[in-house]
C-alpha cells in the first residue's frame, strides 16, 4: 500500500495579528506568564526573528506549541512605484488575493507613512476614487502592522518612518479592534516606539466609535470635514446623515479633553464651486471656533470620472489667510506623489494601468 503523507495542519495563529496586550492574554490562556509577551515582541519587531526556534529565552515546549500553531506573516510587496518626488506607493498582496495600498511620504526631517485599514470603502464619500470600488472586508491587524514592516523593511536603515497616519484606503474606526490594536503596536517601545503624536487617525466622522476611541487609544485625530453645512456635508460625505454636523462636533469635543493644548485636525477638500465660497469660509471659522482645533485644506485630487474640479490656487489662497486670520491655524496639503496616484483619495488598489507604464514601475520578486 502507498503511505499518504500527514496533511499539514494548517497554523491558526499569525502573531502580527496581537498587540502587547492580546499576546498577553494569549500566553495567560496557555498557562504561560504574560511577560512572555514582551518578549516575543522584542523577537519579532526588534530582532527580526521568525523562527521560533532561535527564540532562546522561550521554554522548549513553548517554542514546540508556537512551531505547531503560530505564524508570523505580512502581506507582500507585488509592486513599488516611486514618484519623480520620492513619494513611494507599494500594493500589497493579501492573503485573500485582494491589493491594498500604503504610500510613503518623505519630507524634510520626517517620514510619514499612509496606511490603509480596508479593503475598499463603505461610505460612498463623492470625490473619492477608493469609494468607487465599494467595500470589500476588513483588513486583519497582522495586514494593517504589515504594512508598516514591510515599507521599513524595503525602505531600509536611511529612510525611517518617522510617522504614522491612517489615512489609506478605508474608514479605520468601522474596523476599530483591529485599527486600534495595530496603533497600539505602532505605539509600543518594544516595536516601533512611536509617540502619539506622531500616530494620527483619520475619521469621516463614525461618531459613537469616536467616543470609544477617545476611551481607549490615545492618538492623534483627524476628522474629514469637508463641509458646514449638513446639507452639503449629506451629499459629500453620506455618513453625516445618520451623525450629523453637530453630533460629530461634539464628539470631537469630546476627544480634545484627553489632554491639555489637544487639538483636532479638522480636513476640508477644496473642491471649486462646492464648498469653497468665502461664506463657506466664514462658516468654517464659526464651527471650528467651537473646538481646538488645526485646518488643513487638500487640494481635490482628479481621478477618472470624477467630476469636480479642485478650487484655484486663489481661492484656497484666501481660503486660507481668512481662517488663518480668524485664528485658526490653516494649512495647505502638498499634493504629493501624484504622478503615481499616490495623493489623497486616489488609492485604490489599482496597480495596472498601462497608460502609466512609463513612470518608474518595478515588480517586486
Ligand atoms: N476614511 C477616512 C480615511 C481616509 S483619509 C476619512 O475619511 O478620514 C484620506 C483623506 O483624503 C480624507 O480626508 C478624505 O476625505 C480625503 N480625500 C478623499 N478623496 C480625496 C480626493 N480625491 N482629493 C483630496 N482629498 C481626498
Amino acid at each position: 500500500m502507498k503511505s499518504v503523507p500527514e496533511p499539514v495542519k494548517p497554523k491558526l495563529f499569525n502573531l502580527l495579528d496581537f498587540d502587547r496586550k492580546g499576546l498577553a492574554a494569549f500566553f495567560v490562556e496557555r498557562g504561560e506568564k504574560p511577560f512572555r509577551a514582551t518578549q516575543l515582541l522584542k523577537w519579532i519587531y526588534q530582532e527580526e526573528v521568525e523562527d521560533f526556534d532561535l527564540m532562546s529565552n522561550l521554554s522548549k515546549p513553548l517554542r514546540a506549541y508556537l512551531t505547531e500553531n503560530c505564524y508570523i506573516a505580512t502581506p507582500e510587496i507585488v509592486i513599488e512605484q516611486i514618484a519623480s518626488d520620492g513619494v513611494h506607493k507599494w500594493a500589497l498582496q493579501t492573503h485573500c488575493g485582494n491589493r491594498v495600498e500604503t504610500v510613503f511620504i518623505p519630507e524634510e526631517g520626517r517620514g510619514t507613512l499612509c496606511v490603509s485599514s480596508q479593503i475598499g470603502c463603505a461610505l460612498a464619500c463623492t470625490f473619492c476614487s477608493t469609494a468607487r470600488q465599494g467595500f470589500n472586508r476588513n483588513l486583519t491587524t497582522a495586514e494593517i502592522i504589515g504594512q508598516v514592516i514591510v515599507a521599513q523593511k524595503r525602505l531600509g536603515a536611511e529612510k525611517r518612518i518617522t510617522n504614522i497616519v491612517m489615512m489609506g484606503m478605508g474608514e479605520p474606526l468601522l474596523n476599530f479592534d483591529n485599527v486600534v490594536a495595530a496603533m497600539n503596536l505602532m505605539m509600543d517601545d518594544f516595536t516601533f516606539g512611536l509617540s502619539k503624536r506622531r500616530v494620527t487617525i483619520s475619521t469621516s466622522g463614525v461618531v459613537p466609535a469616536m467616543y470609544r476611541l477617545t476611551q481607549v487609544c490615545d492618538v492623534s485625530l483627524a476628522v474629514s470635514l469637508h463641509a458646514v453645512t449638513d446639507e452639503l456635508r449629506d451629499e459629500l460625505v453620506p455618513i453625516n446623515k445618520k451623525y450629523p454636523l453637530k453630533e460629530l462636533m461634539e464628539a470631537c469635543r469630546d476627544n480634545a479633553k484627553i489632554a491639555p493644548r489637544r487639538t483636532i485636525t479638522f480636513e476640508y477638500v477644496m473642491l471649486d464651486g462646492v464648498n469653497d465660497s468665502m461664506q463657506d469660509a466664514r462658516g468654517l471659522i464659526k464651527l471650528l471656533k467651537t473646538v481646538p482645533s488645526k485646518l488643513n485644506l487638500i487640494p481635490f485630487n482628479p481621478f477618472p470620472n470624477s467630476s469636480y474640479r479642485c478650487s484655484s490656487k486663489e481661492t484656497i489662497h484666501r481660503f486660507k489667510t481668512l481662517l488663518n486670520d480668524a485664528g485658526i491655524v490653516t494649512t495647505v496639503r502638498k499634493t504629493r506623489g501624484e504622478d503615481i496616484d499616490a495623493a489623497c483619495g486616489q488609492l485604490v488598489g489599482q496597480v495596472e494601468d498601462k497608460s502609466r507604464r512609463h513612470l518608474k514601475l518595478k515588480t517586486v520578486n
